[in-house]
């Protein structure tokens, strides 16, 4: 039996009807541990962000590990994991000062932090609800997207003096994520933290303000670097399922690989050595690996008797549309011993886009995992 037939044996036996999403929970528990290790032994804290899974199952792993705090980025993955318990949450995504009601109602339940980067924001927490909130100012480091440049070392001043000025305010710190290690390799993301953690640490020494704390997150950046010194809090996410983006990039193992979807095939096509699954942008998202060859959407894993197995060296999405998605192999003959009904295990792109397309989850041994629904 080929790889392909043994793996759809056994996705056949989860009784998998239509695309699904399956988590190898021992995988994704050794992820937990390894950055928990980490953390620990640098003295640091962790505060995973949860926006890559949104799952209280999943959570309820890293609280077994003792994590007891995390990050998320939209007041509803907030509520959400608060009514699971979650009692210490940082909101790391630009204040929307439309949501207040909510917020500072949140705010009264839970230790909330928010991050803000403009006056209005922190006018907004201000004429709110006077419920205590620790509010981090964001700041830019080179990625681009959010966030006062770091160079900026007027503005962060007197954005940290608007907040000081409201006693229900409390500036906890700077915080940062680095996305621009993405898209690298190792060292690129090795540069980029330490550019990183040495801009906020001189924004930290020209404020005079020692107490901040610095805080940042970027999976690839605290998977390249041994030595995560100097960092107060880190907010990595990704790192619990990992990626075919962090598997090409380096960051990651075969056996680090924690996601996947069961895609069943509909369509076999020997003569263009193509099978088609139901499985398309809606189901795996759309973002794609530049490679020589042209555009990638996912990579075939195999399964194993104890849950994922290895990434094939054959099998390559090379096409999405909306509902289907277009895997092409190296031979006509194993296109052709392929079926409709068969089963695909696609390993996607970018796991945190791929795993917001679906209302559950299921582990390789086939327990549902709940997840957050997004209003
Ligand atoms: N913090 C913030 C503000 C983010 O936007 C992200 C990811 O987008 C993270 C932390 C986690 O980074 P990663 O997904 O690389 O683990």
């Amino acid at each position: 039996m080929t790889d392909l037939h043994e793996t759809s044996r056994r996705l056949a036996e989860l009784n998998l009807t239509h695309a699904t999403l399956l988590v190898d929970e021992a995988r994704a528990r050794r992820n937990i541990r390894r950055f928990v290790t980490r953390a620990h032994a640098a003295g640091i804290s962790l505060r995973p962000h949860f926006k890559t899974h949104q799952s209280a199952d999943v959570a309820a792993w890293f609280r077994e590990d003792g994590v007891d705090r995390a990050t998320v980025s939209s007041l509803g993955q907030a509520c959400y994991f608060a009514d699971h318990g979650w009692r210490d949450l940082t909101l790391a995504i630009g204040l929307n000062p439309r949501e207040m009601d909510d917020l500072t109602e949140l705010a009264g339940r839970i230790r909330l932090g928010v991050t803000v980067d403009h006056p209005a924001q922190v006018e907004a927490l201000a004429t709110a609800a006077p419920t205590p909130l620790e509010v981090w100012l964001e700041v830019d480091v080179g990625y681009g997207r959010a966030g006062v440049p770091h160079q900026n070392h007027r503005r962060l001043a007197e954005l940290a003096v608007a907040v000081e000025a409201h006693g229900h305010l409390i500036c906890r710190g700077l915080l940062t994520h680095a996305g621009h290690s993405y898209g690298g390799d190792s060292e690129l993301a090795t540069r980029v933290f330490h550019d990183a953690h040495h801009g906020l640490a001189t924004l930290r020494r020209v404020l005079e303000r020692p107490e901040l704390l610095i805080s940042a997150g970027d999976t690839p950046g605290f998977m390249a670097v041994e030595n995560w010194s100097g960092i107060d809090e880190a907010r990595p996410g990704n790192f619990v399922f990992f990626d075919l983006m962090q598997h090409a990039a380096g960051v990651c193992t075969d056996t680090d690989l924690a996601c996947a979807v069961a895609c069943p095939v509909i369509g076999v096509y020997p003569e263009r050595r193509q099978a088609v699954v139901h499985a398309g942008a809606v189901h795996l998202g759309k973002e794609a690996l530049d490679t020589p060859d042209g555009p990638v959407h996912g990579r075939l894993l195999t399964m194993s008797r104890h849950g994922f197995g290895k990434l094939t060296a054959d099998g390559v999405v090379t096409g999405l549309s909306q509902e289907h998605g277009t895997v092409t192999f190296d031979s006509e003959k194993q296109t052709a011993a392929l079926t409709p009904g068969d089963l695909l295990l696609v390993l996607p792109v970018h796991s945190c886009l791929t795993c917001e397309q679906f209302a559950a989850y299921r582990t390789t041994d086939g327990h549902q995992l709940q997840r957050y629904a997004r209003i």
